[in-house]
């Protein structure tokens, strides 16, 4: 029998640019997506999102700095955590429910070209367009700290 809970995990990334990096499990590694602009409510918000390397599951309770001259320099939060399922899955599309802390409901990953993907928030209880919790809801699900305590590496 599948495992019933797996997870997923969004990490704010300030590396040469800021992004988020959504993660999900999938047989015991995380795949994950590069998302420049983060996750939306908003229905209309079409985000891109670039799969990238697959990451250790260990990795999803990351949260530090990746000192300079390593993959990925710069300062990691787990900005969201939860549980996830797949709704459906057919041919460049993935529709997936997310039971996270800040981020919940459907959402559908439309791959593009190559290693592009859209991530469209799908039509539920969860989609409205007012919330952002990109800009709202800015501290660790996992410390509470902010971008610069976790630079500063204070409590
Ligand atoms: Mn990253």
């Amino acid at each position: 029998m599948s495992k019933l809970k797996l997870i997923f995990v969004i990490q704010k990334h300030d590396a040469k640019t800021l992004h988020y990096d959504f993660r999900i499990e999938v047989d015991g590694v995380l795949k994950s997506w590069v998302v420049p602009r983060g996750l939306s409510f908003n229905p209309k918000d079409k985000r891109l999102a670039i799969e990238t390397e697959d990451h250790k599951l260990s990795y999803a309770k990351f949260e530090g700095v990746i000192p300079e001259g390593e993959y990925g320099a710069g300062t990691v939060m787990v900005w969201d955590r939860g549980t996830y399922r797949i709704i459906k899955e057919k041919d460049g599309e993935i529709e997936i429910w997310l039971d996270g802390e800040k981020m919940n409901g459907g959402f559908v990953l439309v791959r593009m070209k190559d290693k592009n993907w859209l991530f469209i928030k799908m039509k539920d209880e969860f989609a409205d367009a007012r919330r952002n919790p990109v800009l709202t809801q800015p501290k660790s699900v996992l410390t509470g700290r902010t971008m610069k305590q976790i630079e500063g590496n204070v409590k």
